[in-house]
């Protein structure tokens, strides 16, 4: 089974990433006797997170796990030679991400979440030239700026790519996963988390100053929290900030499309790529992306219901 909620009756359940949407709990109450496959990264992020995954192992003759680039951690499947399972991928070089990798293979099931040719994802280096602009004229104003992103996976891009700014502070949940990014060999910034801050009084005191906190509405309270006392201005990163609705949706200042997925055109290059003979497309846009793909000529179609889990996606996506 493919990053299964419920691993029963099968003999492999395969964890593509420690994303909450692709873990289950192998080992509950009602114990799976399933074999785990997942990277030593993912089995670690999800041990952090709460999820048993002593059993998982990356070794197994006739699986091949293949770099993702979506996370730290994160694999497609390669089941012997015929069928690659992407999970979550990005063929795109972020900070430490290196892209994800297509293999070759007759059966092709790919992650659709931005398959929908109006998402196209800006350079890299435009989002963080953007952001670094907006945090400085801020600065100059003496206005704190928070920077929101997943807490796993963008959280750590963030750290990477804007640590720079001093004073920078941590949202707790957050600094959890950076600490195992740490010990995982990536090197982030050590920073103080927010709740240490703002007891010792250093959110009132030192304004301004740069924050990585979890994706969060305008109207949670912590983001109130932090209008209200420090005036602080939020920048969301998603690739849903390419749709005009996300903005308002979210009631954030700005929001910047960095994603954690391949945009549209990255995800027909790797279709292409994995010169498949049969496409089955997941997540998101599924039932549109595979219709873009038979007009390309692919033998393609969606897998589940794609009006569904596009919503779930989209949440979790934007808020776990
Ligand atoms: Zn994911
Ligand atoms: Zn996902």
């Amino acid at each position: 089974m493919l990053d299964p909620s419920r691993p029963f009756g099968c003999d492999f359940s395969f964890v593509s990433h420690a994303h909450i949407d692709h873990l289950h709990n192998a080992n509950g109450k009602k114990k799976a006797k399933t074999r785990v496959l997942a990277s030593k990264e993912t089995a670690l992020i999800a041990q952090v997170r709460g999820y048993d995954m002593q059993n998982a192992s990356e070794d197994q003759d006739g699986f091949e796990l293949v770099d993702t680039g979506h996370i730290l951690g994160s694999r497609g499947l390669l089941i012997g030679d015929d069928i690659y399972y992407t999970g979550d991928i990005s063929t795109r070089e972020r900070a430490f991400m290196k892209p994800g990798r297509l293999p070759h293979a007759a059966t092709l099931i790919i992650e659709s979440t931005f398959g929908r040719p109006e998402y196209v994802f800006p350079a890299l280096s435009e989002v963080t030239h953007r952001t670094n602009k907006i945090i400085s004229e801020m600065y100059d104003l003496g206005i704190p700026v928070i920077l929101m992103g997943y807490s796993l996976g963008k959280a750590q891009l963030l750290t990477k790519l804007f640590g720079h700014w001093d004073p920078l502070y941590i949202y707790d949940s957050v600094a959890r996963m950076n600490a195992v990014y740490a010990d995982l060999g990536v090197e982030l910034k050590s920073a103080m988390a927010h709740s240490e801050a703002e007891e010792l009084g250093l959110l009132s005191k030192s304004k301004p100053w740069v924050m990585v906190a979890p994706l969060m509405q305008s109207r949670s309270n912590f983001v109130r929290e932090m209008k209200d006392r420090h005036g602080a201005v939020t920048i969301g990163f998603t690739g849903w900030a390419v749709g005009r609705g996300y903005k308002y949706m979210t009631g954030l200042d700005y929001v910047m499309p960095l994603s954690d997925h391949c945009d549209y055109n990255e995800l027909v290059d790797a279709v292409r790529q994995c010169r498949p003979e049969k496409v089955y497309t997941i997540h998101g846009f599924a039932a549109e992306f595979a219709s873009t793909l038979r007009a390309m000529g692919f033998d393609a179609e969606p897998l589940g219901k794609s009006s569904n889990t596009r919503n779930t996606e989209r949440s979790l996506d934007s808020f776990t």
